[in-house]
Protein backbone atom coordinates (compact mmCIF):
# COMPACT_ATOMS: atom_id res chain seq x y z
CA UNK A 1 0.00 0.00 0.00
CA UNK A 2 1.00 3.27 -0.89
CA UNK A 3 0.17 6.27 0.79
CA UNK A 4 1.53 10.24 1.75
CA UNK A 5 1.28 9.44 5.46
CA UNK A 6 -2.10 11.09 6.09
CA UNK A 7 -4.70 9.03 7.60
CA UNK A 8 -8.01 8.87 5.62
CA UNK A 9 -10.68 11.11 6.61
CA UNK A 10 -13.80 11.21 5.62
CA UNK A 11 -14.88 14.35 5.70
CA UNK A 12 -18.33 16.89 4.49
CA UNK A 13 -17.68 19.98 5.56
CA UNK A 14 -20.81 21.20 4.06
CA UNK A 15 -22.60 18.57 6.14
CA UNK A 16 -20.46 19.27 9.37
CA UNK A 17 -21.78 22.87 9.72
CA UNK A 18 -25.25 21.70 9.00
CA UNK A 19 -25.06 18.84 12.05
CA UNK A 20 -23.84 21.95 14.03
CA UNK A 21 -26.35 24.44 13.12
CA UNK A 22 -28.94 21.82 13.97
CA UNK A 23 -27.67 20.63 17.36
CA UNK A 24 -27.07 23.99 18.37
CA UNK A 25 -30.81 25.08 16.99
CA UNK A 26 -32.50 22.40 19.15
CA UNK A 27 -30.26 23.53 22.31
CA UNK A 28 -32.18 26.76 21.61
CA UNK A 29 -35.74 25.28 21.26
CA UNK A 30 -35.44 23.02 24.58
CA UNK A 31 -34.11 25.82 26.39
CA UNK A 32 -37.24 28.33 25.65
CA UNK A 33 -39.28 25.23 26.43
CA UNK A 34 -37.80 24.79 29.97
CA UNK A 35 -38.22 28.46 30.39
CA UNK A 36 -41.86 28.27 29.27
CA UNK A 37 -42.14 25.27 31.33
CA UNK A 38 -41.52 26.71 34.14
CA UNK A 39 -43.96 29.76 33.59
CA UNK A 40 -46.28 26.95 33.43
CA UNK A 41 -45.56 25.48 36.78
CA UNK A 42 -46.48 28.97 38.04
CA UNK A 43 -50.01 29.16 36.37
CA UNK A 44 -51.61 29.14 33.49
CA UNK A 45 -51.35 32.61 31.27
CA UNK A 46 -53.03 32.94 27.79
CA UNK A 47 -50.88 31.88 24.77
CA UNK A 48 -48.27 30.07 27.23
CA UNK A 49 -49.48 27.08 26.01
CA UNK A 50 -49.85 27.30 22.63
CA UNK A 51 -46.36 28.32 22.37
CA UNK A 52 -45.15 25.70 24.54
CA UNK A 53 -46.72 22.82 22.00
CA UNK A 54 -45.56 25.21 19.10
CA UNK A 55 -41.75 24.53 20.73
CA UNK A 56 -42.39 20.99 21.16
CA UNK A 57 -43.46 20.51 17.27
CA UNK A 58 -40.54 22.73 15.83
CA UNK A 59 -38.48 20.80 18.43
CA UNK A 60 -40.08 17.23 16.64
CA UNK A 61 -39.08 18.93 13.25
CA UNK A 62 -35.26 19.39 13.72
CA UNK A 63 -34.77 15.65 15.75
CA UNK A 64 -36.39 14.71 12.22
CA UNK A 65 -33.91 16.88 9.74
CA UNK A 66 -31.14 15.75 12.64
CA UNK A 67 -31.67 12.30 12.00
CA UNK A 68 -31.97 12.21 8.48
CA UNK A 69 -28.92 14.23 8.20
CA UNK A 70 -26.99 11.73 10.32
CA UNK A 71 -28.15 8.76 8.23
CA UNK A 72 -26.79 10.40 5.15
CA UNK A 73 -23.63 10.94 6.35
CA UNK A 74 -23.76 7.22 7.67
CA UNK A 75 -23.92 5.85 5.04
CA UNK A 76 -22.01 8.29 2.51
CA UNK A 77 -19.31 7.32 4.78
CA UNK A 78 -19.61 3.82 4.59
CA UNK A 79 -19.55 3.91 0.78
CA UNK A 80 -16.68 6.18 1.41
CA UNK A 81 -15.16 3.52 3.52
CA UNK A 82 -15.74 0.43 1.79
CA UNK A 83 -14.35 2.13 -1.31
CA UNK A 84 -11.28 2.88 0.05
CA UNK A 85 -11.03 -0.89 1.55
CA UNK A 86 -11.73 -1.97 -2.20
CA UNK A 87 -9.04 0.12 -3.64
CA UNK A 88 -6.26 -1.08 -1.46
CA UNK A 89 -7.71 -4.86 -1.73
CA UNK A 90 -8.61 -5.05 1.45
CA UNK A 91 -10.88 -8.41 2.48
CA UNK A 92 -11.78 -7.50 6.50
CA UNK A 93 -12.96 -4.14 7.80
CA UNK A 94 -12.20 -4.58 11.48
CA UNK A 95 -14.79 -2.10 13.44
CA UNK A 96 -13.96 -0.83 17.16
CA UNK A 97 -17.41 -1.99 19.38
CA UNK A 98 -19.17 0.55 20.06
CA UNK A 99 -19.76 -0.73 23.56
CA UNK A 100 -15.78 -0.52 24.25
CA UNK A 101 -15.27 3.08 22.85
CA UNK A 102 -16.03 5.26 25.48
CA UNK A 103 -13.64 4.00 28.10
CA UNK A 104 -10.37 4.67 25.18
CA UNK A 105 -8.27 7.70 25.51
CA UNK A 106 -9.57 9.12 22.26
CA UNK A 107 -13.23 8.75 23.02
CA UNK A 108 -13.93 12.17 24.12
CA UNK A 109 -12.86 13.60 20.83
CA UNK A 110 -14.55 11.17 18.41
CA UNK A 111 -17.76 11.46 20.72
CA UNK A 112 -17.95 14.90 19.98
CA UNK A 113 -17.31 14.17 16.10
CA UNK A 114 -19.82 11.64 15.89
CA UNK A 115 -22.27 10.10 18.14
CA UNK A 116 -23.75 6.82 18.91
CA UNK A 117 -26.40 7.03 16.61
CA UNK A 118 -24.38 7.70 13.56
CA UNK A 119 -22.22 4.88 14.78
CA UNK A 120 -24.70 2.22 14.89
CA UNK A 121 -26.14 3.49 11.38
CA UNK A 122 -22.59 3.65 10.35
CA UNK A 123 -22.03 0.21 11.17
CA UNK A 124 -25.15 -1.03 9.70
CA UNK A 125 -24.34 0.48 6.56
CA UNK A 126 -20.84 -0.50 6.80
CA UNK A 127 -22.35 -4.08 7.10
CA UNK A 128 -24.77 -3.95 3.85
CA UNK A 129 -22.15 -2.11 1.64
CA UNK A 130 -19.32 -4.67 2.25
CA UNK A 131 -21.17 -7.57 1.92
CA UNK A 132 -22.34 -6.66 -1.60
CA UNK A 133 -18.68 -6.57 -2.70
CA UNK A 134 -17.59 -9.92 -0.62
CA UNK A 135 -15.28 -8.03 2.37
CA UNK A 136 -16.46 -8.95 5.96
CA UNK A 137 -17.22 -6.27 8.75
CA UNK A 138 -15.52 -7.84 11.75
CA UNK A 139 -16.10 -6.12 15.27
CA UNK A 140 -13.70 -6.05 17.93
CA UNK A 141 -13.26 -4.40 21.14
CA UNK A 142 -11.95 -0.56 21.27
CA UNK A 143 -9.20 -1.31 23.74
CA UNK A 144 -6.13 -2.53 22.86
CA UNK A 145 -6.97 -3.00 18.74
CA UNK A 146 -4.14 -1.29 17.97
CA UNK A 147 -1.81 -2.93 20.30
CA UNK A 148 -1.02 -6.13 18.10
CA UNK A 149 0.02 -6.34 14.17
CA UNK A 150 -2.91 -7.99 12.55
CA UNK A 151 -0.34 -10.07 10.40
CA UNK A 152 2.29 -11.16 13.18
CA UNK A 153 0.91 -10.48 16.11
CA UNK A 154 3.74 -8.77 17.82
CA UNK A 155 3.57 -5.56 20.10
CA UNK A 156 3.06 -2.61 17.19
CA UNK A 157 5.43 0.48 17.55
CA UNK A 158 3.13 3.65 16.81
CA UNK A 159 4.19 7.04 15.19
CA UNK A 160 2.77 10.09 13.47
CA UNK A 161 3.43 9.20 10.26
CA UNK A 162 5.05 6.37 8.23
CA UNK A 163 7.93 8.87 7.32
CA UNK A 164 8.71 9.91 11.35
CA UNK A 165 8.85 6.52 12.60
CA UNK A 166 11.37 7.33 15.11
CA UNK A 167 8.80 9.62 16.74
CA UNK A 168 5.77 8.31 18.97
CA UNK A 169 2.38 9.21 17.80
CA UNK A 170 -0.82 7.27 17.72
CA UNK A 171 -2.00 8.11 14.18
CA UNK A 172 -0.08 5.51 12.48
CA UNK A 173 0.47 1.50 13.45
CA UNK A 174 3.68 0.08 12.59
CA UNK A 175 5.19 -3.34 12.78
CA UNK A 176 9.20 -3.53 12.89
CA UNK A 177 8.71 -7.55 12.18
ZN1 LIG B 1 3.73 -7.82 11.99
Amino acid sequence: MHTDGKPFVFACPGAGAKVHRLRRQREVLAAKLQQLDKLLAGGEAPGLRARSEFLKTEIALVSARQGHLNRALAWAGARWLVDQALANQASVIYAEDLRTMESRGLGKLTNTRCSNAVRSELLKALRHLAKKVGIAVVTVPARGTSALCPRCLKALHHCPAPDRQGENGHKWSWCRH
